[in-house]
């Protein structure tokens, strides 16, 4: 996507890897239709509407693990041109063995546009009820994503589109690894140019050479390295004029050009012409018979005798040599670069001066025409009903993936403007931050959220559970298949006293500005421990195993499918019924799993299923 040929490649020795941290409160463009291809790719027919769910788990996961604001940006209307070249790459590059009828015939790819746009449609749909951000491109949405990232307003852009950088990108998230413990790698302009010597242009008339989106061809003969070799040699100011002069055929004018970049003064190529009589015997400047009577200069430095046998692979070091060498150097330097130009020079109208002013425009889309950007909360109930109709996955599956997303925005909101009583959802206080947890070398706090006194009387309840087993092996497959389902973390319940609480990992530093106090008395009370700890260990000449940090609780701890109250009650009410005999089966299963630390041995259609509103 993007530039043709090995773009990437060229690109491969810049990228840097970027940890968790590297997007924490930033804003960062999304080419949303970028993800939709691109994963499409790795999970099709896999899951039910990939796009929707990687779309919804992948924008969880951007905004609440690693602490993001994205501005996700599509397709405004694309040149027949682009897309069609668009799915042609795809298509291309998917390795997919397409039946013959798709390869990229008209109509098929007209049938193929409308179902992508359809796709598009949908997540646009799932992201608004997310409260994320949209912007609609005038065409091509990785332009915009530039344009946003040129112009201050995003500090990267998430897109595999090389494209990118020649709309102006200074940052571009390639690839997005959520189990990584680097997640980002990322390229950034600055270090293209440190590099490669590379700026805006140079990229364009890169792309001009080897084929992009809207000429997948680019000049016949020519790749990137002898494209990246071309526009090296010119600064960025004059590489877009060169290119049309060579296009226009003006080759002499050019290498007029050469010469004043060409480093070899113009009296190599009298030296040339001058250049001494050698030795056939040792190589160096004089001849055989002379070295018999006279020592030769240089072989008399070594040894004793005048003249010495030349080794194979002899190079004479004498400044005519050494010029002559120079001048051939830059005579194939220059037949190189004249054929370069003559396939310039051969292609029709080259370059398109469309395509150049494509690349340098500032008006990719009206960026703000509805009021600045804005993350509002989710429309929860919408979006349930939305993931239930499209996905059919069960309304207690989609809260509890939603939580973490919940509970980032609910400790934002307390880190600006701290509310006493205020409650995650309308139903969790924040009670403590129960241990540190490392994942994928990166720490959270857990944070445990305590079910607030006026919602505990009601009572937890089971559901029948087929239905949901079969959704969630299919979900199961899919997540092990591939890591760009990026599935969140499931949050946990756990059980003390009778009291529900529910713990999702949290950002320490958002978790530290929203409830400074708890993490005050946690410190203090992890210190107190390890004191305490150390204390006992050097009483005792007992080594014990060392206990863990978490704190001794005499409850249990489930996966749970549903832990808020949804205002709406719809199929639970009614099955509500014949509930009893699996929360027996349940409440055997909590006895039985009753050990400090482990996960309760309940089937895990129990463990899904289990209620609590
Ligand atoms: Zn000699
Ligand atoms: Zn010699
Ligand atoms: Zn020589």
């Amino acid at each position: 996507m993007g530039v043709g040929g090995n773009f990437w490649d060229l690109l491969k020795p810049y990228a840097r890897n970027e940890g968790f941290d590297f997007l924490r409160n930033k804003r960062v463009a999304v080419d949303l239709s970028f993800w939709i291809v691109q994963h499409e790719t790795a999970i099709k027919g896999n899951a039910r509407n990939p796009h929707l769910r990687l779309t919804f788990f992948r924008t969880i996961n951007l905004f609440s693990k690693l602490g993001a604001f994205p501005v996700f940006v599509v397709d405004g209307v694309p040149s027949p041109l682009k897309s069609r070249a668009r799915i042609e790459r795809f298509i291309r590059s998917s390795g997919i063995d397409l039946p013959s009828r798709l390869k990229a015939e008209d109509g098929v790819s007209v049938e193929r546009n409308r179902s992508f746009t359809k796709c598009v449609r949908e997540c646009v749909e799932l992201l608004e009820l997310l409260g994320m951000p949209v912007l609609e491109a005038k065409s091509e949405a990785e332009g915009l994503c530039a344009q946003l990232n040129d112009e201050g307003h995003v500090d990267a852009c998430i897109t595999a589109d090389s494209d990118a950088f020649l709309f102006g990108a200074k940052c571009v998230v390639k690839c997005l690894r959520l189990n990584s413990k680097e997640p980002f790698e990322c390229y950034n302009i600055s270090d293209i140019e440190a590099g490669l010597g590379l700026k805006r242009k140079h990229l364009i008339a890169i792309s001009l050479l080897v084929g992009n989106d809207h000429d997948l061809n680019g000049v016949p003969g020519i790749g990137v390295d002898t494209a990246l070799r071309f526009v090296q040699m010119f600064s960025e100011d004059e590489v877009l004029n060169r290119l049309q002069e060579v296009g226009n055929g003006e080759t002499l004018l050019f290498q007029g050009g050469i010469e004043s970049v060409g480093c070899i003064p113009n009296s190599v190529e009298n030296s040339i012409k001058t250049k001494s009589l050698h030795c056939s015997c040792c190589g160096h400047p004089g001849t055989k018979r002379g070295h018999l009577k006279v020592a030769c200069n240089y072989c008399s430095v070594n040894s004793n005798e005048n003249c010495i046998q030349k080794m194979v692979g002899f190079k004479c070091e004498c400044s005519s040599c050494d010029s002559d060498r120079k001048s051939k150097e830059q005579k194939k330097h220059e037949n190189w670069q004249i054929k370069v130009c003559q396939k310039i020079a051969m292609e029709q109208s080259f370059p398109n001066n469309e395509i150049i002013e494509l690349y340098l425009s500032h008006n990719h889309g009206n960026l703000f025409e509805n009021g600045p950007l804005l993350w509002e909360n989710p429309n929860i109930e919408t979006l349930v009903d939305f993931l239930c109709y499209h996905q059919q996955w069960d309304p207690s599956y989609i809260r509890q993936k939603m939580l973490p997303m919940l509970s980032t925005i609910f400790l934002r909101e307390m880190a600006s403007n701290p509310t006493r009583d205020a409650l995650l959802y309308g139903q969790y206080e924040f009670n403590s931050i129960q241990r540190v947890k490392v994942r994928c070398g990166h720490p959270f706090y857990v944070v445990k959220w305590k079910k607030a006194a006026h919602d505990m009387g009601s009572a937890m309840h089971m559901i029948p559970t087929k239905q949901v087993d079969l959704q969630q092996g299919e979900s199961d497959v899919v997540a092990e298949s591939s890591d760009l389902l990026d599935e969140p973390d499931v949050p946990q319940i756990l059980v003390i006293d009778e009291c529900w609480f529910l713990l999702t990992d949290e950002n320490i530093e958002l978790v530290r500005a929203a409830f400074p106090r708890k993490v005050e008395a946690f410190l203090k009370e992890k210190e107190m421990k390890e004191l305490k700890s150390r204390r006992k260990k050097s009483a005792s000449s007992f080594v014990g195993t060392q206990r863990s940090e978490s704190p001794k609780s005499s409850g249990i701890q489930l996966s749970i499918t549903e832990f808020y109250r949804s205002t709406k009650l719809p199929d639970q009410a009614k099955q509500a019924g014949d509930s009893t005999e699996n929360s027996e089966k349940q409440s055997e299963g909590i006895s039985k799993a009753r050990r400090k630390g482990s996960s309760p041995n309940l089937s895990k259609s129990v463990r899904r299923r289990l209620l609590f509103d």
